[in-house]
């Protein structure tokens, strides 16, 4: 799928290098904020249903805990690594300073195919892998939630599993848990809505009408299905889709509604082999270079690199994945007019509402779903707004100004504390 791999925390440190030189950070405080805090690998057994016993590598990283206890979600997935989950908690970390919600950055991982487990086995996996890093995780520490090939149940399990070796619940160690159990309403849908927010502020700030725009979405998980919903319900047309099977194609516009009902009796829970008319099969690689208005990459990073950045068609990157686009890429889409809403600004919905799921544990006090969109909305909108007039005054992306916010919030912060002792 990738055309080219680049190190996400590579990627990431050069991101961060080019914010903190635009603000003329400290050297010191580079050297800080630059590698994360703490870093467990654990290695752990888990029984499969045959029988047999296999051992499965996993991580937790927390990149920075300074504005209050690590918050991030933790993949299933067989490409996972060290380096990755280095990136992905660092990146959280600038996401929360962002949208100014009081967390750290932490990512977790297990390098695990979960389509390739039974049920019985993917519980035994995730609780083991609970077990393992119960000694940094905690409601007031490390916080997790669901990512790439986790969901609402894999939290339960862990939350349960955490609860049974207190010996009583403790329902905020997870968000993104299922509401029967302490989840918050709006919270699976929220990564999408938060990119559907985006998406319509992006699309009125370069004068784009979205019952006229046509829309390219690769990824259809969680945040890829919800976006695309959502988009089109906003009157764009959906023309380009892509899971694992592959991409779809139709001019006319896809059947959003259709492919997620498709999905959801498939056996291989993909959208192989689903017809409509009109309707083309497309690569991975060709379905990026469609030409579109907006182009909403919601699957894993290094897709949009040096090599394809040149043929990538859209007026709008609406980033709902982590880390889809490198920086060569960025450079070049940034001459090209491309205007880039970077991930740590499209795709913080999630782990806003996340925030609000845990406070609403916290205090064991519910809100209603309007409350929470109502307050989702704001949120997006205002931090929308303000990175966006950074990027204006200072004549820089839309990335580089988002970082620029956030960067000075945690070394802000950072100085503030002081060096401990
Ligand atoms: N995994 C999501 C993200 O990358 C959500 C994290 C969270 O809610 O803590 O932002």
């Amino acid at each position: 799928m990738a055309s080219e791999y680049h190190n996400p925390f590579g990627i990431a440190q050069a991101q961060f290098d080019l914010a903190a030189e635009k603000l003329n950070l400290d050297q010191n405080l580079r050297a800080v904020l630059r590698v994360p805090q703490r870093e467990l690998s654990v290695n752990f057994p888990v029984k499969h249903d045959d029988g047999s016993i296999k051992v499965y590598s996993g991580y937790r990283v927390q990149h920075n805990i300074t504005r209050g206890p690590a918050k991030g979600g933790i993949r299933y997935h067989p490409s996972v690594n060290l380096d990755e989950v280095r990136a992905l908690a660092m990146w959280m970390t600038w996401k929360c300073a962002l949208v100014n919600i009081p967390y750290g950055g932490a990512k977790g991982g297990v390098i695990v195919d979960p389509k390739l487990l039974s049920m019985t086995e993917l519980e035994r996996l995730t609780r083991r892998y609970a077990a393992e890093i119960s000694v940094i995780v905690g409601p007031e520490r490390d916080i997790p939630a669901p990512d790439v090939g986790t969901n609402a149940q894999v939290m339960s399990w862990f939350m349960d599993t955490i609860s049974m070796h207190r010996g009583y619940t403790v329902p905020a160690i997870v968000t993104g848990k299922p509401i029967e159990v302490g989840g918050s309403l709006g919270r699976v849908d929220a990564t999408g809505h938060g990119v559907s927010v985006i998406t319509r502020e992006a699309a009125k700030h370069i004068g784009l009408r979205l019952e006229q725009a046509k829309v390219v979405v690769q990824g259809f998980g969680n945040v890829g299905s919800i976006s695309a919903a959502q988009i089109g319900e906003m009157g764009a047309r959906i023309v380009g889709l892509s899971d694992v099977s592959g991409g779809y194609y139709n001019r006319r516009g896809l059947d959003v509604h259709a492919m997620l009902d498709y999905i959801k009796q498939s056996p291989t829970k993909t959208l192989e082999g689903y017809h409509q008319t009109g309707t083309e099969r497309l690569t991975n690689s060709e379905l990026l270079e469609i030409e579109c208005d907006i182009l909403v990459p919601a699957a894993l990073e290094n897709q949009i690199t040096g090599l394809n950045a040149g043929r990538i068609r859209t007026k709008l990157l609406i980033e709902a994945a982590n880390g889809p686009t490198t920086p060569e890429a960025d450079a070049l889409l940034y001459d090209r007019g491309v205007l880039v809403v970077p991930d740590i600004l499209a795709n913080a919905g999630g782990v806003t509402v996340s925030y609000f799921e845990w406070v609403q544990g916290l205090q064991e006090f519910f809100w209603s779903e309007e409350e929470i969109t109502e307050r989702l909305d704001r949120i997006m909108v205002r931090s929308f707004a303000s990175v966006l007039e950074i990027a204006l005054r200072e004549k820089i992306s839309m990335r580089l100004a988002a970082y620029l916010v956030a960067v000075k919030r945690v070394a802000e912060a950072t100085t503030i504390r002081g060096i401990y002792p």
